[in-house]
């Protein structure tokens, strides 16, 4: 899962986003509404976390401008204020949630994972595929009733796959949902990980369930397709 934090304050906007990266959430981080909606534009976000102070145009006025050009992605706006016409004015621009500042981390999260469920198919809380069971809530992974213990990277590669399950995934899909915008598409990192979460769940099993298509990406299989792994 992807996140775009819009945040000025950078040690705010740093603390947060390390908290969410080790949530295994990918995070870039922009300072300002201008290069908020530049970022919206390239990538393909699967959610905002808006701040409403912001230098130049401000978080509402963002939101606005991100839903007036066709972005569909959950936002949460984060507010200076619990004053009323605040959080009416949020949720006019667009926004699905708002939180007042301060707020707990734990309470941050709560509402990212309650945003991104809100499309069912998204995030179920348990996805399995095979003997593969994935509990998105809690982040454990089991095969055939054993846990595997994966870092929290090789977590989120899985959780995407496993959304896909089925489909081929291209290290395109991979890189635009799982890594940020610090991932070089010259490096080796996603073979790397999947080499490493084959080690995890495949090795020593008759079943495969992640398949290479050469040139075109993986699959996460329920076991009888056509590959050339
Ligand atoms: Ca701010």
């Amino acid at each position: 899962m992807r996140v775009l934090l819009v945040e000025d304050e950078q040690s705010a906007a740093k603390m947060l986003a390390k908290g969410l990266r080790e949530e295994s959430y990918a995070v870039d981080i922009a300072g300002d509404g201008e290069t908020a909606l530049y970022q919206a534009h390239l990538n393909d976000y699967d959610l905002i976390i808006l701040d409403v102070m912001l230098p130049g145009q401000d978080g509402f006025e963002v939101c606005r401008e991100l839903r007036a050009n066709g972005v569909a992605v959950p936002i949460l706006m984060l507010t200076a204020r619990d004053a009323v016409e605040d959080r009416v004015e949020g949720l006019n621009t667009g926004a699905d949630d708002y939180l007042v500042k301060p707020f707990d981390f734990e309470e941050l999260l709560a509402r990212v994972r309650a945003l991104l469920r809100r499309v069912p198919a998204l995030l179920p809380e348990v996805i399995t595929v095979a003997d593969l069971a994935i509990n998105t809530r809690a982040q454990q992974v089991s095969r055939a009733g054993k846990r595997v213990e994966l870092t929290t990277k090789e977590y989120a590669l899985l959780e995407y796959l496993a959304r896909h399950a089925n489909e081929v995934v291209s290290r395109a899909d991979i890189a635009e949902h799982v890594w940020d915008e610090r991932y070089d598409p010259f490096s080796k990192v996603i073979e790397v990980f999947i080499q490493r979460l084959r080690r995890k769940l495949d090795d020593d099993r008759p079943v495969k369930l992640i398949r290479t298509r050469r040139g075109a990406g993986y699959i996460l299989s329920t076991g009888d397709m056509d590959d050339d792994v």
